[in-house]
């Protein structure tokens, strides 16, 4: 991959390929002896190769009902990038910047190649003896695949970096709640390892799930003391959060994930959203209603 993690995984299993990279160049997915293919999310580095996979393959394509509405939502509609410009403008986010995510939007949306009308699924269902677990927080409608004591955990569950939480227009309003909710549940199920899209399979999976927890609690402490009696939107507060120098693209990623942690709180009754229709604030809010200042 050309940014983040520079790699994203693919895995086949006996017939069944887990995602499909972002779809860049090519692919043996012909000669690969693919008979499915399941979708853990609509991210462009796991749904990309979707098409390319299928067409080479004559797989049929698995994917979450709520996940392919959101894929294409994102990827098959002509003004999301200027959809998602104006809300992370109402947020906080310059115009300047909103104008790049705007043009790398578009840029990004011509080379994701979902596969159409695929095969939707639910939490419950089964795909060659996988079972469907629903996994939201990464995305809303983010899938995992359980069979026996393997769990193929798309972007849920990763080692050593966490995957990114973010709030987005048109979704799931809490998501770092899901998020924290659905490790609880991985946790409970206890798998043998899981594999993820990134970085090393994860040998204890129930230790990473408390792992992950206890970071997120750690953000949103860091994420509550960063407001004050001035409401800040959350383009401010990533500032405190990820720093000032980054490129637009990532300042895009730093507001989601300063969003989700705020709406967390808000959650909480640790802080309150103000603000209106052109412009969201936060402030913080103190047990008792009444600030100790
Ligand atoms: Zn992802």
């Amino acid at each position: 991959m050309p940014t983040g993690p520079k790699h994203v995984h693919c895995y086949l299993v006996e017939g069944t390929l887990f995602d499909t990279g972002l779809g860049l160049g090519e692919a043996p997915w012909g000669s690969a002896g693919i008979e499915r293919i399941a979708i853990t999310h609509f991210h462009p580095d796991h749904v990309g190769g979707a098409a390319a996979a299928a067409e080479a393959s004559g797989a049929p394509v698995y994917q979450g009902g709520l996940d392919y509405a959101q894929c294409e939502r994102v990827w098959g509609s002509d003004d999301w990038p200027e959809r998602i410009a104006e809300w992370f403008i109402r947020n906080g986010v310059p115009p300047a910047v909103s104008d790049e995510l705007i043009e790398s939007g578009h840029v990004f949306a011509d080379f994701v190649r979902f596969a159409w009308n695929p095969t939707l699924v639910e939490p419950g269902d089964e795909i060659d003896g996988w079972r469907v677990v629903a996994t939201p927080g990464h995305a809303d409608g983010h899938l995992s695949l359980h069979r026996g004591d393997v769990l193929i955990a798309g972007d849920t569950l990763l080692t050593p970096i966490t995957p990114a939480i973010g709030l987005y227009p048109e979704s799931r309003p809490d998501p770092l709640g899901d998020y924290v909710d659905t490790l609880g549940r991985l946790a409970d199920l206890a798998p043998r390892i899981s594999y993820g899209g990134h970085g090393a399979p994860v040998g204890r999976p129930a230790e990473r799930c408390a792992e992950t927890i206890a970071h997120h609690e750690d953000r949103l402490d860091r994420t509550a003391a960063a407001l004050g009696a001035t409401p800040r939107s959350g383009f401010d507060v990533s500032h405190d959060l990820f720093g000032h120098e980054l490129p637009a693209i990532q300042r895009r990623f730093a507001v989601a994930e300063t969003l989700s942690h705020l709406e967390r709180l808000v959650s909480l009754g640790r802080a309150e959203r103000g603000g209106d229709d052109r412009s969201v604030t936060y402030t913080p809010r103190f047990a008792g209603g009444r600030s100790p200042l």
